[in-house]
């Protein structure tokens, strides 16, 4: 049912030496000391998917450039970014170290296969809202955009995520349908099915940077900030149990199950974000290190 063939891919780390490491260990015939060595690796995976949260190291005090954004590094080094859903190219960051010398490192992306489905007869009204409630979807998903921007030095993204609730999955990250021939934008999350009423639990540390019982479209809708850019959105809540401000820890109630907004019946869409780059939290969940 889910093919977990690919995550093992992620793991897969490759190492790139710092050149002047290499040449001094080539001019002195000496292998360089591994410590040294150590601290002036630049990791990343080789191979990432399409949609994947990227978790790299650079040299404590390194400055990272990466896709317009000017990257957080943690006191360990730590870097992540995230993997568009349509992105093919491979992907480079651009590394300052310390000693104000320059390195790039880069990943390949492996395309997936998007499902697609086929959705006639939907009411025209639903496809094409009326200008008013078109204007309020436009307010509502500025606001929330809004909350992505923020770039929080907290690092709740660095630990292993849980589920948010237990449950089937009901519906996958990047699933596009089209409306009587008209494509829809792609699912930009990850259902999953749970009784109206069920405890929605952080999956990740982080800051609420949003909270509002009734947005038009996902109801309910809370975003969590797990900090460099990472967040984790949860929409068609019956209840909310946090407010903006509020710092949770991992496994905490934020929330509760339900079918407010746009939804056919009780299930969690968990989204997940880089900025505003949408990424897969079945990938996130499901990471190996
Ligand atoms: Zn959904």
């Amino acid at each position: 049912m889910m093919s977990t063939a690919h995550y093992g891919a992620v793991g897969a780390f490759s190492r790139f030496f710092s050149w002047w490491a290499a040449l001094l260990a080539m001019a002195f015939g000496l292998a360089a000391p591994s410590l040294q060595a150590a601290e002036n690796d630049i990791i990343l995976p080789a191979h990432v998917q399409q949609g994947a949260m990227v978790i790299g190291r650079v040299p404590v005090g390194s400055q990272v450039r990466y896709d317009g954004h000017v990257l957080n590094v943690s006191d360990y080094g730590t870097i992540v970014f995230g993997i568009g859903r349509d992105e093919t190219r491979p992907r480079t960051i651009e590394v300052t170290l310390p000693s104000g010398v320059r390195q790039q490192a880069s990943v390949t992306v492996t395309p997936r296969d998007w499902p697609i489905e086929r959705v006639n007869g939907v009411p025209s009204s639903t496809v094409s809202p009326p200008p008013d409630i078109a204007a309020r979807i436009g307010r509502e998903q500025a606001q929330v955009s809004a909350a992505r921007t923020r770039n929080d030095n907290r690092t709740g993204f660095a630990q292993h995520f849980i589920w948010p609730v237990e449950g089937r999955i009901s519906g996958r990250f990047g699933r596009q349908r089209i409306y009587n021939g008209t494509p829809g934008s792609a699912h930009s999350g990850m259902d999953i099915a749970a009784p109206t009423g069920t405890p929605v639990r952080a999956p990740a540390s982080g800051v609420i940077t949003f909270a509002d019982p009734d947005l038009y479209l996902t109801g309910g809708t809370v975003l969590l900030d797990h900090g460099f850019g990472i967040s984790s959105n949860f929409l068609h809540l019956s209840a909310l149990d946090v407010s903006v401000g509020d710092t949770v820890t991992q496994g905490q109630v934020i929330g509760r199950v339900g079918a407010t907004g746009r939804a056919t019946g009780p299930h969690l869409h968990w989204g997940m974000s880089w900025f505003s780059t949408r990424i897969d939290p079945l990938l996130v969940v499901k990471r190996e290190e």
